[in-house]
């Protein structure tokens, strides 16, 4: 094993060249902002479900102003299925804020970046690096498992750290202008070779990995939970909120309760904070909304 921690960028480099997914967001003539907008979508969400909602949006919507324009309920609308609503709303005032204070460009520095509405550590440098080609760490779950398994022979990379992340994989990026694609290189070797439940190392380019020549050992402590999405309060305000992204006008308390009947009180728990985090709203004579479709 080499005395510095290392991935040798050549092997990396090659590979990703040769057998990366060709996903609409990494095409050339991309916009930052249209790649800021797939960051939005693809956090806890599958490349597949993503692909054809951000296709239709960025073609509805290919600039801040133009998705600062759309009203909060077109917004709704448009997220979809995708889950995780709130990021539709942190979109959308991510939007409002570049157009207004930005001249409709998106920062390309990660502290600028960082104030931004929704924009959390992660996604501000998957910016700054994928769209702005800048030397930053890029660190998600997948690089995390890669770098634990091939730099310290863990079958995985425990509980995150953001300043002790960053060092590790700082230290990795090659020294010159390939370290972006270095980035997003690693980033796929996670995704599509190097997976949590069943590497596949036949297929990996790198001919040095500290578990694989350490025999596999399991990780240490409890196996983690999947958790299941069956039964929880994030299906029940998904069911809530596709009554109303379903209807063009306000509806009433008896068509949204009829959307989930196994659980009332569940049901008014996921209601209240649909209603708490400004997804939807009351009407003046207690119909409920869209965002915004209320007034
Ligand atoms: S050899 Fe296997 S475990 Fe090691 S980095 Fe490659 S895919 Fe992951």
């Amino acid at each position: 094993m080499p005395s510095q921690p290392h991935i040798p960028a050549d092997e990396l480099l090659e590979w990703y060249a040769r057998s990366r997914r060709d996903l609409p967001w990494r095409e050339p003539g991309v916009s930052a902002w249209q790649i800021l907008v797939s960051e939005f979508m693809l956090q806890q969400t599958p490349v597949a479900r993503v692909l054809p909602i951000w296709t239709d949006w960025v073609r509805r919507w290919p600039t801040p102003s133009a998705t600062a324009a759309a009203s909060a309920a077109d917004v709704l609308r448009a997220w979809g299925k995708l889950g995780y609503p709130r990021r539709a709303k942190r979109l959308h005032e991510c939007a409002t804020v570049i157009a207004r204070e930005h001249g409709d460009v998106v920062p390309d520095d990660v502290e600028t970046l960082l104030g931004l509405p929704g924009i959390g550590s992660y996604t501000a440098r998957a910016v700054a690096c994928f769209a702005y080609r800048q030397a930053v760490p890029v660190v998600d779950t997948n690089v995390r498992r890669v770098v634990a398994r091939a730099v310290h022979g863990l079958a995985d990379a425990g509980s995150p750290s953001t300043t002790r992340d960053h060092a590790i994989v700082s230290a990795l990026l090659p020294k010159d202008d390939a370290a972006p694609t270095f980035s997003v290189g690693l980033m796929e070797l996670g995704a599509i070779v190097c997976t949590a439940r069943a590497p596949r190392c036949g297929l990996c380019p790198l001919s040095e990995c500290a578990w694989r020549r350490a025999g596999y050992p399991p990780a240490q402590g409890p196996a983690r939970r999947v958790q299941s999405y069956a039964g929880t309060d994030r299906q029940v305000r998904g069911l809530l909120l596709d009554v109303l992204r379903l209807s063009d006008f306000p509806v009433t308390r008896a068509q949204l309760d009829v959307a989930w009947l196994t659980d009332t009180r569940q049901r008014d728990r996921a209601l209240d904070s649909l209603l708490a985090d400004g997804l939807i709203s009351r009407t003046v004579d207690g119909l409920f909304a869209l965002a915004g479709e209320g007034d």
